[in-house]
Parts: structure tokens; sequence; C-alpha cells
């Protein structure tokens, strides 16, 4: 005789055949609904992709009463709705965009158990008459999507989350199902505890996005080098362009349209129906490049986005993937692209420094952009190093990032180190001026600018001794020795200094291998013609 559970199960999989129209579940999507199905509390870790919401939808409807779902993106709600109500799921939300009427036709739906899924801003747990709502239906589960919204040193983070932890209080025998593609075990943990998922099974799949193809380059004059990229390898393609500040969201925007290929800037500067408008054309257009600030892009279900350009370096490897993710959704091959410079380094670290907030959390901050900065520096191949960021141990080089299809030379660059932090300890002697990583290349090189004669810096003695690297190369130096933490910024003018680590290199207790990037960067569907 069949259990409880197996009359379950097989109600899960005709529903998916059913109402979705699908054969069979993805991964491990059939376990989750089997445990939340029987009243258990989980906490699913999916990529961006992955098929997060049938883990939560299926059991809606197939348990008693009304899912509530918890979700930040106000905007979607009505698209993922009239989805729903597509292929005959009975669903409806509640937040501040909707009328007073609209809104009393949806509560009375919801006391009279008339909908499988509610979808609720999360604002709305704070208000009291939302929760006096609440009691009067009947809950079959709480869905908690983008649950990494509830970790307070991510950039989504939302305060409204942290009330969530109360639902477990308010209604102990409601099931909760957390989702989310963010993937650190630091994150994971974080999420379990602020929501007091105590007793939740965690789900945790690969991260693995075999079909894009991670790419990181040298910034030299990274418009003209995203032009290329646009032009060569995704002519006539949706992309999303990432840039740091609103400013340089404009200009991109301006610059490619200029060059012919159609751009929309996306950033909190702009105002909401500009936002809007530009959003909807970026979703229902073809072609259309999206250049924004990481505002723009959670919960954007675009399957079609060819690529992801990064101008800027993201301040985390969690940030990187989940913005990279956003690429190649429906598993058609994508590009991921970073151009990272030096002064992205300096930059960020002198965020760091000037942040608001105390010891504990800058060192969090510089942690997080280590690891980051390591990964740009890796001679290994890109993905293992970033899914074992996330904890996933690969053995095998994937073939299709830029450091498998173009491998990098390493080289024995511990005489440029000591060349270059002599300069810097020499510098750092004339304690109130301030000297940056270009004047300290510009003596290296034996250069006669203004500067160097006005401080006599042609006297030193290691004036002109590093002519054997190029500007660029020494500039590549001083990234890694930065990134390696052998050297350090200061102050509001990228003033180089020396850190307790780099008296090794100095005293030859310490080697530096540094990567040397190939001439051509990497490729793998050659150049097209213009
Ligand atoms: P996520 O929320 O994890 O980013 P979605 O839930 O939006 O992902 O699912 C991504 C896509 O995969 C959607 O188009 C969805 O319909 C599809 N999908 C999900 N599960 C399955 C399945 N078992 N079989 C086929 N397609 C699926
Ligand atoms: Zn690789």
């Amino acid at each position: 005789m069949a259990s409880p559970t197996d009359l379950r199960t097989e109600d899960a999989l005709a529903v998916l055949r059913r109402v979705f129209g699908y054969d069979a579940f993805r991964g491990f999507q059939r376990d989750v609904i089997d445990h939340v199905v029987a009243g258990g509390d989980a906490l699913v870790l999916m990529p961006t992709g992955g098929g997060k919401s049938l883990c939560y939808q299926i059991p809606a409807l197939v348990r008693d009463g009304v899912a509530v779902v918890v979700s930040p993106l106000i905007a979607l709600m009505q698209d993922q709705v009239d989805a729903l109500t597509a292929v005959g799921v009975r669903a409806g939300f509640l937040n501040s965009t909707q009328s007073l009427d609209a809104r009393r036709r949806v509560e009375a739906a919801f006391v009279a158990g008339e909908l499988d899924l509610l979808y609720l801003a999360p604002e709305g747990l704070g208000v009291r008459s939302t929760l006096a709502l609440l009691d009067r239906g009947r809950i079959s589960l709480f869905a908690i999507d983008e649950a990494h919204c509830v970790s307070q040193w991510g950039h989504d983070f939302r305060p409204d989350y942290l009330a969530l932890s109360m639902l477990h209080e308010r209604w102990p025998e409601v099931p909760r199902i957390a989702l989310t593609a963010t993937a650190t075990s630091a994150t994971r943990t974080e999420i379990a505890s602020r929501l007091k998922l105590d007793d939740a099974r965690h789900f945790v799949a690969s991260f693995d996005r075999p079909n894009i193809q991670y790419r990181i380059v040298p910034k030299r004059e990274p418009r003209k080098q995203l032009l290329a990229l646009l032009r060569d390898e995704h002519p006539g393609d949706a992309g999303i362009v990432y840039c740091l500040s609103r400013a340089s969201v404009d200009k991109t925007a301006e610059f490619l349209t200029a060059n012919g290929i159609a751009a929309l800037p996306y950033h909190a500067g702009l105002d909401a129906g500009t936002r809007a408008a530009n959003q909807q054309r970026f979703l229902r257009e073809d072609g259309l490049v999206m250049v924004a600030t990481i505002a723009f892009g959670m919960g954007i279900d675009k399957p079609d986005v060819r690529f992801v350009a990064h101008l800027d370096l993201p301040k985390s490897v969690e940030g990187y993937y989940q913005e990279t993710g956003r690429a190649g959704r429906d598993g058609l091959p994508s590009t991921a692209w970073l151009a990272y410079g030096l002064q992205d380094v300096v930059q960020q670290r002198k965020m760091i420094d000037t942040s608001e907030g105390d010891l504990a959390h800058r060192r969090n901050l510089a942690a997080h952009l280590d690891a980051m900065l390591a990964l740009c520096e890796t001679v290994r191949c890109r993905r293992v190093q970033l899914l074992e960021y996330f904890g996933e141990t690969t053995t095998a080089a994937c073939g299709n990032c830029d450091t498998c299809l173009t491998p990098p030379e390493s080289w024995d660059g511990t005489v440029a180190a000591q060349k270059l932090l002599s300069t810097v300890f020499r510098l750092d002697r004339e304690r109130n001026q301030r000297f940056g990583a270009g004047h300290c290349v510009d003596i290296l090189l034996g250069k006669q600018t203004d500067k160097i004669s006005q401080y006599g810096h042609d006297s030193l003695t290691v004036f002109g001794i590093g002519s054997e690297l190029s500007e660029a190369e020494w500039r590549g130096v001083v990234r890694q020795l930065l990134a390696e933490g052998l050297l350090a910024v200061e102050g509001d003018y990228g003033t180089l200094a020396l850190t307790e680590a780099s008296a090794d290199v100095l005293g030859r207790r310490r080697t530096v291998t540094m990567r040397r990037e190939p001439e051509k960067p990497a490729s793998s569907r050659g150049s097209k013609p213009r």
C-alpha cells in the first residue's frame, strides 16, 4: 500500500505535467517538493535559471491552503502572477502599487481560500493589518524568495527581511522554504540563522554554469575594448554592461549608441518611469544592451542574455557570480567578460578605508575584495577557482574560460617586486607627499616628467632601473602586489605604501610569481567579420 507521502509525490509529478507541461523534475526539485509537501522546512540554493520557482509553486498546489510567497521584486509580481494565471493557477499579490479595489479583491479571495499563491512584499509583513489578514486565511506554506536579502553585508540587503524570523513563532506549524541563488556557505549560515531555519534541510545545487565562458582581461581602454567584444562576438545580441557609477553608466550608454549599438541606461539616479520603461524594453525587445549599475538585474528573467560585461571590478565573488549568472539562462553559449585594472584596486581599497562601519565590517569587505582579486589574478582555470570559492571541488579545468583557452604564462616577478617596493620605500620617507602608482612607474622607467624634476626624483638610486618592463607590465606588477597584500594604497590620492608582508619580499625571504597577460585575449568563437 502506498504511504501518504507516495500519493503526494505522484500528485507532484502529475501537477508538473498537467499544469506546467514539463515531463520530469530537474536536479533535486523533487526532493525539495517532497520535503515541503510533507511539512518540512527547506533552504534551497540553486543558481539562477535552475528552477527554484517550482520548488514552492508545486507544494502550493499540492498542499491545502494558500502559499504565501515573500518577494522583494515588487516590479515583477504582476508578471509572475500573470504567468501563473495563464496556466490556470490561482495567484494574486498584495503590494503598495495596487489600487485599493484590487487589494480588497485579493484579500477576499485569500480569506475564502480561493487562491493557490499569494505574493507579498516583505514590508507587508510588518503591517499589523496584513498579519491580521493572514490570520483569517489558511496558509499552506511560506516561501521566502531571494532569501539572501536577509544578509546584512550583501548589496541586496532589505531590512524588512529581518522581521521574517517571526513567521516561525507566529505560525509554527506552517512549513517554510527559503530560496536564493547566492551560494557561499557564509551566506547560507547567515540566512538559516536570521530566518530561524534551525531544522531546515539544506538543498545545495552545483553552481556551475557550463554555458557561460568566463573571461577577465586587463583594462586598457575599456569602452573600446567593450565595443570590440560586442562587434566581434555579439553583434545584435542582448546583454548587460555593469558600471560602478551612474556617470559612467550614462557615458557608456551614450558611447555605445554613438557607435551604432542599441543601448539603454539604468541606474537609481533616473526617475522611476524611465527605469521601468528601459527595463520593459530590455525584456521585450530583441538585441538591446542594458548599461547599468548593480541596481539592475535581480529577478530579471530574460533567458537570452548573451553576455554580461563588467567595466569595473565587482566588490565580491558573490556579486560577480550573481551578475554574470544573468547571462545564458536558456543554456546557450554566453560570455561573462570583465575588464580589470590597477585603478579598480586602488579605488575599491579606498572605498573600503573610507566606508562607514566598524573595523570588523571593513575587514569583511576587504576579505571579499581579496577573493575577487585572487580570481582576477589567477593562472588557474577561472571556473575551478570560482566553484571552489563556493565550496565545490571540481578537479578538471573547464576548457571554457580565458585561462583554459589561452593559458597565461607565469613569471618570477621577485626582482621586479623588489624594485617597485624599494621605490615605494624611498618615496615613503617624504611622508607628506602624495605619490601614486603612475609616479612610481615613471621613476622606474626613468622618465623625465615635470613631477620627477620638481622633486628631484631623478637622483634616486631606483631611477631608471626598470626599463626591462613596459609601462603596462609595471602597472600589472603594482596591481598584483596590491592584490596579494604586498603593497597597500592610502589616502584619497591612492598613495602607495608598504605593508608588513612587503618586508619579506624586500628581505628576499619570499618570491613572487606573477601572471603575464596573453598577447591575444581568448575567444572560442573566433572573430566574425565586421
Ligand atoms: P530560478 O528562479 O531558479 O532562476 P526559474 O524557476 O525561473 O529559475 O526557472 C528557470 C526556467 O526553467 C523557467 O523557464 C522554468 O519554467 C524552467 N524549468 C524549471 N523547472 C523545469 C523542469 N523541471 N523542466 C523544464 N523546465 C523547467
Ligand atoms: Zn577554465
